[in-house]
């Protein structure tokens, strides 16, 4: 059954886009059938793919705004076996024109619609806001995933996204569920980072992913290639931490409602 996962957090440079890109690839990789959708006008998870964002004539803009077909914008990965459905700049536009389009926030679960068959999993990597590309990302999705990193005041940032998920789920859909935090770019032997994890876990409980995502220096160089890093550096930490994300997720018995609490 088709999983389509959200990864959101409204505060920007907390890994969405690694983590999009990489568990694209490294579901791919075991298998699975992937799409990953570019929900940020910046285009970072399309150029971390290797595809060209400067020359889309169909992109998920169009696909959004234009009803144009889901099938005419999607590309391959370069370097993982998953699809892209990209974007760029244009979609910075979307924000202003969607305002006025009826089920304004439903136009990417429309879009996703005859796609079901096709692919396991839909990963969406949200722009660092809860604006209308957002919730169009939180509309579609059945879960959400949560990258963030172990700092002082990430507890605090939790709250808006918290209530903003509560929101989604009293009138636009109320399926959503949280899939995961995820702790990212993580330094096991700083004291702060294993506070806030504690924290984190009093919270949320086994909703925070037991696999982490240690700060790795391929994780970052990859992108520049245009490459996921299981395929720039297959043995390099950050790749491997994906991975075992991966199959955490996998792993899990299929998951029995929780509440957003
Ligand atoms: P977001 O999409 O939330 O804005 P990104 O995934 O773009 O965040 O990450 C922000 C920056 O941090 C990027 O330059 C990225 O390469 C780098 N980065 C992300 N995760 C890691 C990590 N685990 N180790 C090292 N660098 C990372
Ligand atoms: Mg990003």
């Amino acid at each position: 059954m088709l999983r389509i996962i959200a990864i959101t957090n409204q505060k920007g440079g907390v890994g969405k886009t690694t983590t999009a890109v990489n568990l694209a690839a490294s579901f791919a990789s075991i298998g699975k059938r992937v799409l990953l959708v570019d929900l940020d006008p910046q285009g970072n998870a399309t150029m971390g793919s290797g595809v060209a964002k400067g020359q889309l004539p169909v992109s998920v803009y169009h696909v959004l705004l234009g009803g144009a077909d889901i099938r005419s914008a999607l590309h391959r990965s370069q370097g993982g076996e998953y699809d892209v459905l990209p974007a760029n700049r244009e979609l910075g536009g979307a924000e202003i024109e969607l305002v006025d389009l009826e089920h304004r926030e439903a136009r990417l679960k429309q879009a996703l619609a005859p796609l079901h068959d096709q692919y396991d999993l839909v990963l969406i990597d949200c722009p660092p806001a809860l604006n209308l590309l957002t919730l169009n990302g939180l509309v579609a999705a059945e879960r959400v995933m949560i990258p963030m990193q172990c700092e002082y005041y990430a507890l605090e940032g939790l709250t808006d996204l918290i209530n903003t998920l509560r929101k989604v789920r009293q009138g636009l859909n109320a399926q959503i569920e949280i899939e995961g935090l995820l702790r990212t770019m993580y330094d096991p032997r700083s004291t702060l980072a294993q506070q806030v994890s504690e924290q984190l876990r009093q919270h949320f409980g086994d909703k925070v992913y037991n696999t982490v995502i240690p700060r790795n220096v391929r994780l970052a160089e990859a992108p520049s290639y245009g490459l996921p890093a299981l395929a720039y550096d297959k043995g390099s930490r950050g790749a491997q931490a994906y991975l075992a994300l991966a199959q955490e997720i996998l792993s899990k018995a299929p998951v029995a409602a929780a509440t957003v609490s």
